[in-house]
């Protein structure tokens, strides 16, 4: 089902972990949606995920076939930007790099309508410095949904210098119409969620190298005596180690305080290609 309150038709650039949640999420409440990334590769597989995670809603009698079939229907995949000039609103979810993200930004400002909204799906990158890039910088947020997208509640939305009141108020409504909670922060380095998330995830990564405890031992004492569904360092492998590691880094420089230097281990892992369950290892063995 089409929702008015939504954009008729959407762009999700970058078809990882987190792209592919944000695309389903539209797809299912009616929203045209394209898809974009890099090689076809990695479109086939984001296509996969989605339709498996379809599946599993449908299943779970939380979703109608119908609606899951619909979804599948609405949702296309592409190389070419050249689909972004059709979208009222953007959703970049490409590697969590400045250089990267923003060389998407231009591309993405370039073939933009004029009135689209450009959102970030960044975890720490200032929106103000990506919206400085564009010649759309009142029109530009961050949109940072949190893993796995098609379960949290949550979307972060970040406003830059120069986001206008229009553009909140647009996207805390269609955050809404997505049936996700936006709540507001302000563009500081990690915003609010990663700027608290990281550190302990950190430690908890130094914990583990000093031989404080075992990762087992760490996670557990974290799950049962903070009450949080999953230790730090499986969430760090669901999130992606390198991910952490960058938001760290942003942190120390944003910041300009070592107290956020990523912990050596997490660094060795990921120069490893040891990145978490995406890579089917990182603090834990997934094969
Ligand atoms: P990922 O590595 O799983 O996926 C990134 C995708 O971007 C890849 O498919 C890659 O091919 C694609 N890409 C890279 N450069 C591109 C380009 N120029 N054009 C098109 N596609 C390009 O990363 P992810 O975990 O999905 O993270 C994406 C963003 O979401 C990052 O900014 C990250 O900080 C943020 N984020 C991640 C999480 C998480 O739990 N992983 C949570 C919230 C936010």
């Amino acid at each position: 089902m089409s929702n008015s309150n939504l954009p008729s038709a959407v762009a999700v650039i970058g078809a990882g972990t987190m792209g592919n949640g944000i695309a389903q999420v539209f797809a299912t409440c009616g929203v045209r949606t394209h898809l974009v990334d890099l090689d076809q590769k990695f479109l086939d597989r984001a296509v996969e995920t989605i339709h498996k995670s379809l599946g599993k809603f449908v299943e779970k009698k939380t979703l109608e076939a119908a609606a899951a079939d619909r979804a599948k229907q609405l949702l296309t995949t592409t190389t070419d930007m050249g689909v972004l000039s059709s979208v009222q609103l953007c959703v970049e979810a490409v590697t969590e790099n400045r250089e990267v993200k923003t060389k998407v930004f231009q591309a993405a400002d370039s073939t933009l309508p004029a009135g689209a909204i450009l959102a970030s799906n960044t975890s720490s990158i200032s929106i103000t410095a990506l919206a400085a890039k564009t010649r759309r910088a009142d029109r530009v947020i961050g949109m940072h949904f949190m893993n796995p997208v098609p379960l949290m509640k949550l979307v972060e939305v970040i406003r830059g210098n120069d986001t206008s009141d229009a553009t909140c108020e647009l996207v805390n409504g269609w955050s809404r119409a997505l049936g996700k909670i936006p709540v507001l922060a302000n563009d500081y380095p990690g915003f609010v969620a990663n700027r608290i998330l990281m550190p302990m995830i950190n430690e908890a990564a130094f914990a583990l190298m000093e031989g404080v405890a075992t990762r087992e031992a760490i996670d557990e004492i974290m799950k049962l005596g903070m009450n949080h569904p999953m230790g730090p360092l499986t969430l760090a492998d669901f999130i992606g180690l390198d991910v952490c590691v960058s938001i760290l880094d942003v942190l120390k420089e944003g910041l300009g305080d070592d107290k956020y230097r990523a912990c050596p281990l997490m660094r060795r892992l990921v120069a490893a290609g040891h990145l978490g369950r995406k890579t089917k290892k990182g603090f834990y063995d997934y094969a």
